[in-house]
């Protein structure tokens, strides 16, 4: 719903939010399956560092805290600015 909107109304930042959003993921703790934010219908733009969100999940079913972290980037940086 929200992705919607942004795409209308700013094209260009909604490209940034799904660049930076496909390069986070989310782990289930009970399986170890995983997912990017942006498959599973997230968004996560301009973030630090790893959370928790509750969630379930896809490939197991089963609902519980899913580690959401940056892959490929162990600086925690996020996307330089502007
Ligand atoms: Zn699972």
């Amino acid at each position: 719903m929200l992705r919607k909107i942004i795409s209308k109304l700013a094209p260009g930042l909604m490209s940034r939010i799904e660049a930076e959003s496909r390069r986070w993921f989310m782990q289930c703790r009970h399986c170890g399956y995983e997912i990017s934010v942006w498959d599973y219908g997230g968004m996560r733009y301009r973030a630090l560092g790893t959370v928790y969100r509750f969630g379930r999940c896809r490939n197991c079913g089963k609902s519980g805290m899913l580690r959401v972290y940056l892959r490929g980037d162990n600086s925690n940086t996020p996307v330089g600015p502007e």
